[in-house]
């Protein structure tokens, strides 16, 4: 039986957010219930990246929303966020991959590129008709990508780059990637690179067999004596910092993220369970067991709103630490991922099919969980921050 989403808004949480960014949400909750709904279950099963939604997502301004000029939308953080929500409501790869173009590929560019690398890049990439990964974990470093074995050599007006990535969102599709190297003629200083794909050397393979995130392309690359301009260099990137900022933007948009995923399982879960009888010819819902995990899902969901709208808040009065940001990733992911569970729960055998959302979101929230810091990293990042202690 199909279940149409209805929102979640148990504490008149609508009623914090400006008409503006009650605009944003609906818009895009529209666009994803016209758009990817329907199609959604059918790309999970194929492993297949709905790339005809690329253009319609573009004229949306979904992309690099939150920077000014270039063509795109200038949206607060609250408003950015609010869509990344609606996005991860319908599947966690397509939000990754708004996620990755938008802050992880054109941030880098608009916060650490000169203005002709800006002018050339940013106008396309909102539009969509170029498209951005970001290379930053190898195959031997993932939590600790300052050990990162790719490097760049100068040579007269080139830099040569050598390395592999891996785990690469977008790898296999995207026209242009921000590749992090450590330069040799720097003292190993890692900086930021544009790196067209199509250069001789630079081969992208995508990895199979994924139980999650399957409606997203995640690649590995392969850089053997790539040569690029020194032109390609983002001038104003310079050590580990410059790709963590990159992730702070990204991690704060999965933050809202995972509360759209939690929404999508927790309401899927509470109208299954008003219509599923057992026992007495009563509701599932009827049940005080299971009414706990409904009250659970939805106090959860609820604190997760207003832990994302303040950090989004305090994100544009330009307050926001990466602390907050990673309170945010860490509790809001966790929560998602317990609800997921409790929702499948509360489906019994209806919630292993397809039919319903909830396995899928599950196992996306795996992948969410790990990527763009690990849960424990977050928590580590959190402890150094309360305890001026670092523990990693
Ligand atoms: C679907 C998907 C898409 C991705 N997309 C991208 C992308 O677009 N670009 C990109 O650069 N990367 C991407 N990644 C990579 C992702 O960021 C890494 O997987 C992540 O940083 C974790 O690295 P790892 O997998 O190597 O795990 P590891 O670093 O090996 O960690 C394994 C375990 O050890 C724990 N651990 C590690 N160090 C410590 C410590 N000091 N203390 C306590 N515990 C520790 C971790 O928390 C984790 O539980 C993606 C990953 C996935 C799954």
């Amino acid at each position: 039986m199909a279940i149409k989403f209805r929102g979640v808004d148990f504490l008149e949480f609508d009623s914090l957010l400006t008409d503006e960014e009650r605009l944003v949400r609906d818009t895009t909750r529209k666009f994803i219930e016209d758009n990817l709904i329907p199609i959604i279950e059918e790309c999970n099963r194929a492993g297949r990246f709905p790339r005809e939604l690329v253009k319609p997502m573009a004229d949306l301004g979904l992309y690099g929303a939150s920077l000014k000029g270039y063509g795109c939308a200038g949206m607060s953080n609250v408003e950015y966020g609010l869509v990344m929500q609606e996005l991860e409501r319908g599947d966690s790869g397509v939000r990754s991959f708004v996620s990755v173009h938008s802050s992880l590929a054109m941030y880098p560019i608009y916060a650490f590129g000169s203005e002709e690398q800006k002018q050339t890049w940013l106008p396309v990439m909102q539009k969509g008709e170029k498209i951005g990964c970001f290379g930053l974990t190898e195959p031997d470093f993932g939590s600790n990508p300052g050990g990162m074995r790719t490097r760049a050599r100068k040579s007269g007006k080139e830099y040569i780059l050598n390395g592999e990535k891996m785990w690469i969102t977008s790898g296999s599709i995207a026209d242009v990637a921000i590749i992090w190297a450590k330069t040799e003629d720097e003292d190993n200083k890692i900086r930021g690179f544009l790196v067209e794909t199509g250069r001789p050397g630079f081969r992208a393979e995508d990895i199979h067999g994924k139980w999650s995130l399957r409606a997203s392309v995640t690649s590995s690359l392969s850089l053997q004596d790539v040569r690029i301009p020194e032109s390609n260099l983002l001038p104003k990137t310079g050590g580990l910092k410059s790709p963590l900022m990159c992730l702070s933007q990204a991690r704060y948009g999965i933050g809202w993220g995972a509360i759209g995923a939690a929404m999508a399982c927790y309401d899927c879960a509470l109208q299954y369970s008003l219509f599923r009888k057992q026992f007495r010819d009563q509701p599932i819902a009827s049940h005080q067991l299971v009414q706990e995990k409904l009250t659970w899902m939805i106090s959860e969901i609820t604190k997760a709103q207003l832990l994302a709208l303040q950090v989004g808040r305090l994100k544009d009065k330009d307050k926001a630490g990466p602390q907050h940001i990673s309170m945010s990733k860490r509790n809001n992911v966790w929560m998602a991922l317990e609800c997921a569970r409790m929702a499948r729960d509360i489906l019994g055998a209806n919630g292993i099919a397809d039919e319903y959302p909830i396995f899928r979101h599950m196992a996306n929230l795996e992948s969410v969980k790990t990527y763009e810091g690990t849960h424990d990293i977050h928590t580590l990042i959190i402890g150094q921050s309360v305890t001026g202690i670092d523990a990693f």
